[in-house]
């Protein structure tokens, strides 16, 4: 096997992030403290103000609180779309809830609200949309849907920091909760991390307390000359942010939009340099949208003479690193044991599974290796 060539994602890190970090480490303030204060303080300012940011050490973390804070539980059902990552279901399993999947729409990926609405049943308390690969989910769709069954909305957006919507950042929605993701190959990393936006005061405030262990108030208050006291009202978790993590934060927050605008040209470049060949291109959104380009995942058409897996294999025999997004969760053992009827079926999300891979696509990815990708991929796909 040739060396890699192109690797699949490289982090958009660089000696401001590195001297960002060491400043925090010497600071000797290690764990939450004015760092994520700061990058809290950011992070809502760039959503575009009037928004409270709680930051957490993985978006798991955070979706995990912010069902909890909408009260969800034992018998309750969470509708969540079965093309996405077990992190969006296994939270509500945490809770004791029913995690029902739904099929997604096939020019979007995200979640098909009509086949969501056959499967709301009284017991239905939520729904958790996913903005898959950066792609925003309709607004007015999701917003009449909620509306229309009466359930709360926890928006996955671990794919979307930096895309919007009738010009309008996802984030600043008024869903109980939006959950981004700062893991290493996210749209920006810490490299564990994440955070929940609300504009729902109180949410935030449960939120902040099951963040560190049910404490009613932060260690920064307690260990920074306040007084050692504090209470514990409810059992909570330890699901908060380290200041390293968030001194990496405040510096990607900073070039956010910079890494969003490189990733998007290179989908731009490979949209019209892939355009011939056998394989559906992922949608760029209508023109009231800003894709974020967190991965580029395409699918193999009928006409393709090879299948998904062997286009995969020579891809890496050519040294470029390839991914899929996702096999579904009704296609993972838990998932089918658990939580698909006889049956059911999820037809657009089988056949997107069947042929998809995703392409390397990463805000430092040159020209030249762009290129090899397309001219690859390009051989492969005309022999
Ligand atoms: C990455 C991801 C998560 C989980 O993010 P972590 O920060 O790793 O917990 C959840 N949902 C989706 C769709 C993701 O891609």
């Amino acid at each position: 096997m040739a060396a890699q060539k192109v690797p699949f994602f490289v982090p958009f890190i660089d000696e401001e992030e590195n001297h960002a970090v060491i400043e925090a480490i010497r600071s000797h303030w290690l764990t939450t403290g004015p760092r994520c204060v700061e990058f809290e303080a950011a992070l809502a300012a760039y959503l575009g103000g009037d928004v409270h940011v709680v930051s957490v050490n993985s978006a798991t973390a955070g979706l995990h609180l912010a069902l909890e804070a909408i009260g969800i539980g034992p018998g309750d059902e969470v509708l969540v779309p079965t093309l996405t990552f077990t992190a969006t279901a296994e939270v509500v399993r945490y809770l004791g809830a029913s995690a029902v999947l739904v099929d997604v729409d096939p020019e979007t990926l995200g979640m098909d609200f009509d086949a969501a609405a056959l499967k709301v049943t009284p017991a239905t308390k939520a729904v958790m949309p996913v903005h898959f690969a950066g792609l925003p989910i309709s607004t007015v769709q999701l917003e009449c849907f909620a509306a229309d069954h009466d359930l709360k909305v926890v928006e996955d957006a671990a794919h979307a920091l930096s895309a919007s919507a009738g010009g309008i950042r996802i984030g600043r929605s008024n869903s109980a909760a939006i959950v981004f993701s700062f893991y290493a190959n996210k749209t920006i990393t810490t490299g564990e991390g994440g955070a929940i936006a609300t504009r729902d005061g109180n949410l935030a405030q449960r939120m902040r307390v099951m963040r560190t262990h049910g404490i009613d108030r932060d260690a920064s208050a307690r260990f920074s000359g306040g007084s050692w006291e504090y209470d514990v009202i409810a059992p909570g978790y330890k699901y908060n942010l380290t200041d390293i993590a968030a001194a990496l934060g405040i510096v990607q927050l900073r070039k956010a939009d910079r890494a969003r605008d490189l990733r998007s040209a290179m989908a731009k470049e490979y949209i019209a340099s892939l355009a011939d060949l056998p394989l559906k291109l992922p949608n760029s959104g209508d023109k009231s949208v800003v894709h974020a380009w967190h991965i580029f995942p395409v699918a193999l058409t009928d006409d393709a003479a090879l299948g998904r897996d062997e286009v995969i294999e020579k891809l890496r025999e050519a040294g470029i690193g390839t991914s899929v997004h996702y096999r579904p969760l009704h296609r993972m053992t838990y998932w089918a044991e658990t939580s698909v009827r006889v049956g059911e079926t999820f037809p657009v999300a089988d056949r997107h599974f069947d042929r998809t891979l995703t392409l390397p696509l990463f805000p430092g990815m040159s020209s030249a290796e762009q290129g090899y990708v397309i001219q690859t991929l390009r051989s492969i796909l005309e022999q």
